[in-house]
């Protein structure tokens, strides 16, 4: 089941998103070598907190954090701690869940800490090309694999690996709702309908399309150990075409 959204929900949807981008924008200044991941966490929390918002991701499934910090050839779910100090070159993706009148913004952004190599920067640059093709897509009467096929042929046109037991998802009151949202086409013929949301989130690698789960049950990482790079928005199927919610409001 794929739920509309209401016009209020719709507001909410945004006020939500408005407070994930908040902290983004916070993160993008203060991502440097020297600071922790778990500093990150603290901002990231404090920011959610002072917007009267609820940090989706904390105790989600047990997860024990605000925000998740991917580094490197970590893909997604990274749990911040005090041990994990950015230096110099590393790619860092930050995964972001507010709650705010019970509705749900999600987005991540991956950042580079400090200077990158070309082919790091190459790749970050791609993943954010494959989103944002993936977004033009989601408009009411395309389908689902409209929005696969768009990610899939940037991050193939880049040479790049394509994660494949992670993808996008439904979003509202609940953070992953139905449906989900491959990352390459799989032929899916499910209409996207009017004032739906989908939180749309290609994770491309540098190497192999393999991933592997740590022994903390969270953290996924590539097979091959090359860098990868998440981007995600939160999008709604407007008439007016897709709206970003996870988007700093006027
Ligand atoms: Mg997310
Ligand atoms: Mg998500």
């Amino acid at each position: 089941m794929i739920n509309k959204k209401s016009r209020d929900e719709i507001k909410r949807m945004r006020h939500a998103g408005h407070i994930v981008a908040l902290v983004h924008q916070k993160m993008k200044e203060v991502v440097e070598p020297g600071i922790s991941t778990k500093e990150l966490d603290n901002i990231a929390m404090k920011i959610i907190k002072e917007n009267r918002a609820i940090p989706t991701f904390l105790g989600y499934a047990g997860f024990p954090a605000s925000i998740c910090t991917s580094i490197n050839e970590e893909v997604v779910h990274g749990i911040p701690s005090e041990d994990r100090i950015l230096k110099e070159g590393d790619i860092i993706a930050i995964d972001v869940g507010a709650t705010y009148g019970g509705l749900v913004g999600d987005s991540a952004w991956s950042y580079r800490v400090g200077k990158v190599s070309p082919e790091v920067d190459a790749l970050m640059k791609t993943t954010e090309e494959s989103l944002y093709a993936g977004i033009e897509q989601m408009r009411p009467g395309n389908v689902l694999d409209d929005i696969s096929k768009a990610i899939e042929a940037v991050a193939v046109k880049g040479g790049y690996g394509i994660v494949r037991q992670y993808g996008g998802h439904g979003v509202g009151y609940e953070m992953h709702e139905d449906p989900f949202l491959f990352n390459y086409s799989v032929g899916d013929n499910t209409l996207i309908k009017l004032n739906t949301a989908i939180a749309i989130e290609p994770m491309l690698n540098l190497g192999c399309d393999d991933v592997v789960v740590a022994e903390d049950g969270w953290t996924v990482s590539t097979k091959d150990g090359k860098p990868s790079a998440h981007f995600e928005h939160t999008v709604i199927a407007t008439e007016d075409g897709p709206l970003i919610t996870t988007q700093l409001m006027n």
